[in-house]
């Protein structure tokens, strides 16, 4: 079977190697978070366009700055104007942080290490030449690539984009992820179930959890546990770029996901993942669109959505798949699973200390999402660990959405 880390892998591959072209939209640098950039951005000037002061104080000549110095200042230079006069030998001039050093100035002292009296001002430390300065250019070259194809819009980028006044940006358009949740218990959400019925969570969990990765969710409601009925839906969805199912990929008599895949001419990448929660979940591609059928246990299908459905989104999208952000915290409560498979279980990472800490918390296994509302990690115990004592490292996965 194959380790979470091999799935992942296994998906960028097919992903990478058969996915549609791109399609573009033009989006305002406003409005673009989140998007991925589909176009070369370049730097419309060197950046910074002039020789920048980095802090409040003085712009001198390093040559007459010596520590105990006194200079004249002869004026002040603020963010903004317009500098036109050279900084004559002997003088000093006032400058703010984001203005222009003048000409012959090679040094900004931070008035902290200055004092004033009048006009003159005793420097109290050593200048070191080209301190406080950055110098003109040295952040961009004019006409150079500032952002490229394939970049993932946040909040750096769109300011970049910003700076070189790239106020729309082309940018791939969102992959559309089709959503179809299967079970005949399963009712609408506005329904109300019997005793033996229970609400469609999976496709209001799954929709989020296709925003938050930058795509298109498209609701295909619920597929009865019969081949009719999944057969018709299915084909559905096989219009959009993804599809992502939740349930009937286990080994009950009624799973019948993979059958009506199959019948309709799926080619299958993995079907099981050594993993708990989600070991029977599927990969595959139809016709043009990738398939996932995720189990359908709510908290088994937002597991196997972070761990495998986001990079398809990733790479389907036009960017590169984003790393699993694992982080390291030390457990509190010793933990006791069955060697096998890798485990994920529902914890709260904290940072009170000096050092994280994460708390496994009280579940009743993959139904249990109101234990998932207390958790903002899944602790992933390794598959060749039976206990892991209190006071051991572990890695943990950020829920995408809390931390
Ligand atoms: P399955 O993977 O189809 O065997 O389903 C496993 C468990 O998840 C069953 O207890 C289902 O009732 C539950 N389940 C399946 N689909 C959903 C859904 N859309 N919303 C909430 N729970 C679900
Ligand atoms: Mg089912």
């Amino acid at each position: 079977m194959l380790t979470y880390q091999d799935a992942r892998k296994r998906i960028v591959v097919e992903t990478s190697q058969n996915r549609r072209t791109l399609v573009t939209v033009e989006k305002s640098v406003w409005e673009a978070l989140g998007d991925t950039l589909a176009q070369e951005i370049r730097n419309d000037r060197e950046y910074p366009p002039f020789d920048r002061s980095t802090r409040d104080g003085y712009a001198v000549r390093t040559a007459d700055a010596s520590e105990g110095a006194v200079l004249k200042c002869v004026g002040e230079i603020k963010a903004g104007d317009t500098v036109t006069n050279a900084l004559a030998v002997g003088t000093c001039v006032q400058i703010m942080t984001g203005a222009a050093v003048p000409d012959g100035a090679d040094a900004v002292v931070m008035i902290e290490f200055t004092q004033r009296d009048g006009d003159k001002v005793t420097f109290q430390r050593p200048t070191l030449a080209w301190q406080n300065i950055v110098k003109r250019g040295s952040e961009a070259v004019g006409g150079e690539s500032a952002l490229r194809p394939g970049s993932r819009l946040g909040f750096a980028e769109l300011a970049v984009a910003a700076q070189v006044g790239a106020a729309k940006l082309v940018c791939a358009k969102r992959p559309r992820v089709a959503i179809l949740s299967t079970g005949d218990e399963i009712v609408d959400v506005k329904e109300k179930p019997s005793r033996f019925q229970i609400r469609n969570s999976n496709s209001v969990s799954l929709a989020a959890q296709v925003r938050l990765a930058g795509a298109e969710p498209v609701l295909l409601g619920n597929a009865l546990d019969q081949v009719e009925d999944l057969s018709s839906k299915i084909q559905r969805g096989l219009r959009e770029d993804i599809l992502v199912m939740s349930g009937g990929v286990s080994m009950g008599k009624y799973d019948l996901v993979e059958t009506v895949l199959k019948s309709l001419g799926t080619e299958f990448y993995f079907d099981a993942v050594a993993i708990r929660p989600g070991k029977p979940a599927v990969f595959g591609r139809c016709r043009e669109t990738f398939v996932f059928g995720l189990p359908g246990n709510p908290v088994s299908t937002m597991v196997t959505f972070q761990l495998f459905v986001v990079p398809a989104i990733d790479v389907v999208g036009g960017t590169r798949p984003r790393p699993l952000p694992l982080l390291e915290a030390t457990l509190c409560k010793t933990l006791h699973e069955k060697p096998g498979l890798t485990h994920f279980l529902p914890g709260r990472f904290e940072l009170t200390g000096i050092s994280p800490e994460v708390h496994p918390l009280n579940w009743q296994g993959s139904g249990d999402i109101g234990a998932l509302t207390q958790a903002n990690c899944f602790i992933v115990v390794p598959a060749d660990r039976h206990d892991i004592p209190a006071g051991e490292k572990v890695s943990v996965l950020p829920r995408l959405d809390v931390i």
